[in-house]
């Protein structure tokens, strides 16, 4: 296998499903997913889970993985880590649409039990299988970091959301970082997202990365990615990151999930196309669901992902407060 994007493209496994260079072994485990593993293991060796295209119109990750992975087949990049790559949702990617039947993003940690049979449930149930297998009987740091590219303009172009309160390593932090995250959002809450799953089943320390703006195949401003790129590639290869990746980053804490209870969800004082991060005062009515009232309770809180069109019973939007960096210590 040449090209590992182009291969999922064709929709068919590829002709070989394993092979090795003089680097490592790889294996074609499923649709779009592919494990990499070095000859030479070290001790302290790192088990690091890369996903794109969980949405699978949320190209550029998917472009940048892919090209590492061609790097890595080709014996063009060295290999420092266990490394799986999954590209998420083949059949929505090849369709070029966020999802098919049911966002993937929202099935993992058994919520697919939830939902009638479909692609979408059968690729969580087929991830959290692979995924849980790649993890077993690891003792060294695993890290998961699962890519995304937002929908809307966001006052913070790049930013993670973390589903621990805490860091375990500041190797993940830097790695964080240096992909050009300016902001870090804690959010403890339960769900049913990719990256909750990794931590809250396999004690994984995991993020879930919104690197910039959706744009079709092609159509990639790439320089928006260019840290990423980097910061995956020093990941993949070991390489320490320089301080001059290093930026001041902001960091908040979800105080409130605005669920859709019923179908009477409706925003009041936020624009269609508010930017993620806007900024809200004491008192401002954001959202309405019947008699529930969703208000701002403290001097300033921000809103990320405001959708009312989600299914009932989901997330519509997050309310967040400052926190800062001890936070995550
Ligand atoms: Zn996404």
């Amino acid at each position: 296998m040449k090209d590992f994007l182009h291969t999922m493209l064709q929709g068919q496994p590829p002709q070989e499903t394993s092979g090795e260079n003089a680097e490592l072994t790889w294996q074609w485990l499923a649709d779009g997913v592919l494990l990499l593993e070095p000859k030479v293991v070290a001790d302290d060796i790192k088990h690091v889970l890369m996903s794109a295209g969980v949405h699978g119109n949320e190209t550029a990750p998917i472009e940048i993985l892919s090209r590492h992975v061609n790097r890595l087949l080709n014996g063009e990049m060295p290999l420092a880590v266990r490394l799986l790559v999954v590209l998420g949702n083949p059949d929505a990617i090849r369709a070029g649409v966020r999802y098919q039947s049911v966002d993937l993003n929202r099935l993992f940690h058994g919520h697919h039990r939830h939902y009638p049979a479909c692609s979408e449930t059968q690729r969580a149930i087929e991830l959290e299988n692979i995924v849980e297998t790649f993890f077993a009987d690891t003792s060294t740091e695993r890290f998961h970091f699962d890519l995304h590219t937002a929908i809307r303009e966001s006052f913070h172009l790049r930013f993670g959301l973390l589903p621990q309160k805490t860091l375990a390593s500041d190797d993940f932090l830097h790695g964080l970082i240096g992909m050009g995250l300016e902001a870090l959002v804690i959010n403890p809450i339960p769900g049913g997202t990719f990256s909750y799953y990794t931590h809250a089943a396999l004690q994984v320390q995991s993020c879930t990365l919104e690197l910039g703006k959706v744009r079709p195949f092609g159509e990639n401003d790439l320089s928006q990615f260019a840290a990423a790129d980097r910061a995956l590639e020093c990941f993949i290869c070991g390489e320490a990151f320089s301080a001059d990746m290093l930026a001041p980053v902001k960091v908040y804490q979800v105080v409130r999930e605005l669920k859709k209870l019923s179908d009477d969800f409706h925003f009041i004082d936020v624009s269609d196309n508010a930017k993620n991060f806007t900024c809200f005062t004491q008192g401002t009515l954001i959202a309405q669901d019947g008699d529930v009232m969703y208000r701002v309770e403290r001097a300033n809180e921000w809103l990320i992902f405001p959708n009312a069109g989600v299914k009932t019973g989901l997330r519509a939007g997050l309310m967040l407060a400052e926190a800062d960096l001890d936070a995550l210590m």
